[in-house]
């Protein structure tokens, strides 16, 4: 009871009755399915007289200390492993990031790692179907064929998922090996205008403050995250703050779980968050409230970005974002008044054709009020991926080299070619989503995909299939065959987590060891494996590692910000970049007597409102934005595995406003047909005034409720992420047989 409501910040039980008669039971003696619980599993981690235990509880014969695969939290893990099954997953108390504590995904989501269909042999397509290969055979067709592209015919998409030290050798091997630019990963449908904005904002795309600092605001700004679905832990910092009296605001078309507890909730319109912000600041420079010394001695472009306030007065902010002006101007008191604040924000604010602007005007409002480089403070982007933090840091981007060396810089192409022995593109490659056009339009004729289920997670995802159609060449490297998996030509086998050795980098910049449990299942090789031996097979120099810690001494030596990072020194806590040097403890809060720009000044950017890219009309009336279940995880090729998660989350649903149902004539639980201009899905109704009036909502977790099939594929002209979270759809029955036939 008491970890509930004062550690885990629940509160799904309550205790009735007194002395012996006491009882535990669920709020308002409800079954405990039906109230706020979480199934976090924290209440089985911590009865003290085991009266509460697992329902498939297994008893170790030994526990290996590593790192929760799922979102970009980073907690720390004891896998428990029996032989070579891992049975059980306990959080590890001595890990800075959860202390202890787990979410559903972390404490239960491990079925996946001894799945039955987990892929245990390399595959090759014999006559239109894949059979099973040695590696030799799988290895030598791969090298053979890659070898036969030039560097702008062919593209390698790493993963979030994998180790650093795997993605760090992904982009050396696609811009060495293959002589190509032409390689990305899902940071860019998460966090790519996070990258580019807070970089010419404060010179570093990264979060700026420390995940247990949120505990110790007086003021959070939750912006565009559903953290306590999407970054359950970090969300138990959010309520323990609030317990402790500081003020949340939370901006957010949906009423999200948070809005129980935030003291002003702002329900503005999809995609209008440059406008809500741009009020607020306005509303913050014309009562006086911002930090006229910061702001003068440690920020440039004030002027242009005070004309650029001018229009937004709260008439027009309330127009746009449909927010009441009062409200408005009550979050900018809160925010600029109660210090320290921080603001924390996720896919809501960047995955849009404007995401950019929505992070300046974020980085703005931090600036404004000097709430940057101090304690408790900041602007932090809270990363989806357990690794995408990682994976942008090793340079698994198309226009930088690891630690954000830009590839079009010469000094940096000069150290490049030095250290690898490669003449290097100084071109921009392709992005991830102009990887895909450049395939369907048949400039990109081969590509080497690593860990990503693109026909699933990517916008217009009809169009995204269609051109891996079109491949001469398409290998995959995953743990399942998954809905991506099955159009390729060669598949590869790869070990998962717990399999492997390596380091994950968190959102918070923290480099943390994993470590191998168990051996890799049937003939799987780790990722980093694999690529060294494609590597090595088409004669390329510089892959010769024999261990993970290796790559990383190779990362450190070329990675400034890494520089003092080496296995022997993340044995415990793990270490925050930048890390320079062997002797540097790491940084957990950047920017506090510089900004890390050319001139160390933090810049504003003047910015207008711009409207999404595809707004509802006659024919397509409704907005669909999109979501992240607790209870699954991307495109569920993990989570679904486990049938605990199943049971709490099977199946999509869409959610819609009781006004857009009654007027559609749509019942609770009525399977509907929800269509845009790029296709069409069904999905079951669930109807909940947690959407607004004519937004309805949908996850990308399930095959066969396919949501990007529906989404929007158009851009940020800048960042390049897609505007995943706005497009135009119109709802319709599905008609039974009968009634078709009447
Ligand atoms: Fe894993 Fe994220 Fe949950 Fe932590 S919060 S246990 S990292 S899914």
């Amino acid at each position: 009871f008491r970890v509930c409501n004062e550690i885990q910040g629940i509160g799904a039980l309550e205790v009735v009755h007194n002395g012996l008669l006491s009882k535990i039971i669920g709020v308002g003696d409800k079954p405990i399915i039906e109230t706020l619980c979480e199934s976090c599993g924290q209440c089985v981690a911590k009865c003290p007289t085991g009266a509460l235990i697992a329902k498939e509880f297994k008893l170790p014969e030994k526990e290996v200390r590593t790192l929760c695969p799922y979102c970009g939290t980073g907690c720390g893990i004891y896998l428990g492993v029996v032989g070579e099954e891992v049975v059980g997953v306990r959080g590890d108390p001595e890990n800075p990031v959860n202390k202890g504590s787990l979410c559903v995904k972390g404490r239960f989501g491990f079925e996946f790692i001894n799945h039955s269909e987990r892929l245990s042999s390399p595959l090759i397509r014999r006559n239109g179907k894949l059979s099973e290969a040695s590696w030799d055979e799988a290895l030598d067709l791969v090298a053979r064929k890659l070898a036969e592209y030039k560097g702008e015919e062919v593209a390698v998409i790493s993963s979030a998922k994998c180790t650093n030290e795997e993605n760090y050798l992904a982009q050396k091997f696609a811009r060495t090996v293959l002589g190509s630019n032409n390689v990305d990963h899902c940071a860019r449908l998460c966090h790519a205008s996070t990258v580019v904005g807070l970089a010419q904002s404060f010179g570093s795309g990264a979060m700026t403050n420390s995940i247990n600092e949120i505990g110790n605001a007086a003021c959070i700004f939750a912006i565009g995250t559903n953290t306590t679905a999407d970054h359950p832990i970090i969300g138990l910092k959010v309520r323990k703050a609030v317990k402790s009296g500081a003020k949340l605001i939370v901006a957010n078309p949906r009423e999200i779980d948070l809005c129980r507890i935030a003291h002003l909730w702002l329900r503005h319109l999809p995609g209008t968050d440059v406008a809500l912000l741009m009020g607020m600041m306005r509303v913050i420079v014309d009562e006086g409230l911002m930090d006229s010394s910061f702001i003068t001695e440690r920020c440039e472009n004030f002027a242009a970005f005070k004309n650029a306030l001018e229009p937004f007065d709260l008439d027009y902010v309330a127009q746009i974002t449909g927010v009441p002006g009062e409200q408005v101007a009550k979050a900018a008191r809160l925010y600029a008044t109660n210090k320290p604040a921080t603001i924390l924000y996720s896919m809501g604010i960047t995955q849009h054709t404007h995401g950019t602007d929505n992070v300046l005007a974020i980085a703005n409002l931090a600036l404004l009020t000097g709430s940057i480089g101090k304690p408790a403070t900041g602007v932090n982007p809270l990363r989806g991926q357990n690794n995408v933090q990682g994976a942008c840091d090793m340079g698994a981007l198309p226009n930088f080299y690891p630690g954000y060396q830009r590839v079009d810089d010469p000094k940096a192409k000069e150290k490049f070619q030095a250290a690898w022995g490669y003449s290097l593109s100084p071109s921009h490659g392709l992005t991830l989503t102009e990887i895909f056009q450049a395939a369907y339009e048949g400039q990109i004729k081969a590509l080497y995909l690593i860990g990503e289920n693109p026909v699933l997670s990517d916008p217009d995802a009809t169009h995204v299939k269609k051109a891996l159609e079109k491949l001469e060449l398409f290998v995959v490297q995953d743990i399942f065959l998954s809905e991506t998996a099955r159009l390729a030509h060669v598949v590869l086998p790869a070990a998962s987590f717990a399999e492997k050795d390596g380091t994950f980098t968190n959102t918070e910049r923290r480099v943390q060891r994993l470590r191998k449990a168990i051996e890799a299942i049937g003939d799987s090789k780790p990722d980093w494996w694999i690529t060294c031996e494609i590597a090595r097979r088409i004669g390329g120099k510089g892959f010769d590692f024999e261990h993970p810690s290796q790559i990383m001494e190779e990362v450190a030596k070329l990675t400034p910000s890494y520089g003092g990072i080496f296995y022997e020194r993340l044995e415990n806590a793990g270490l925050q970049w930048p890390c320079p040097n062997r002797e540097h403890p790491g940084t957990p809060i950047l920017h506090s007597e510089r900004f890390l720009t050319s001139n160390g000044k933090g810049c504003f950017a003047p910015l207008v409102y711009k409207p999404p890219a595809e707004i509802p009309d006659d024919e397509y009336p409704l907005t669909l934005t999109t979501e992240r279940s607790l209870y699954q995880y991307h495109t569920g090729t993990m989570t679904r595995k486990t049938n605990g998660l199943n049971t709490l989350r099977g199946k999509e649903l869409i959610e819609m406003n009781p006004a857009d149902a009654e007027a559609l004539g749509i019942a609770e639980g009525e399977m509907v047909k929800v269509i845009s201009r790029r296709g069409e899905v069904t999905a079951k109704a669930k109807i909940t005034p947690i959407s607004p009036p004519g937004v309805v909502c949908m996850s990308f977790h399930f095959a066969e409720s396919p949501t990007n099939v529906l989404t929007n594929p158009a851009v940020d002209p800048i960042a390049k992420i897609p505007e995943l979270k706005v497009c135009a759809v119109r709802i319709e029955k599905v008609l039974s047989k009968k009634s078709r036939k009447r």
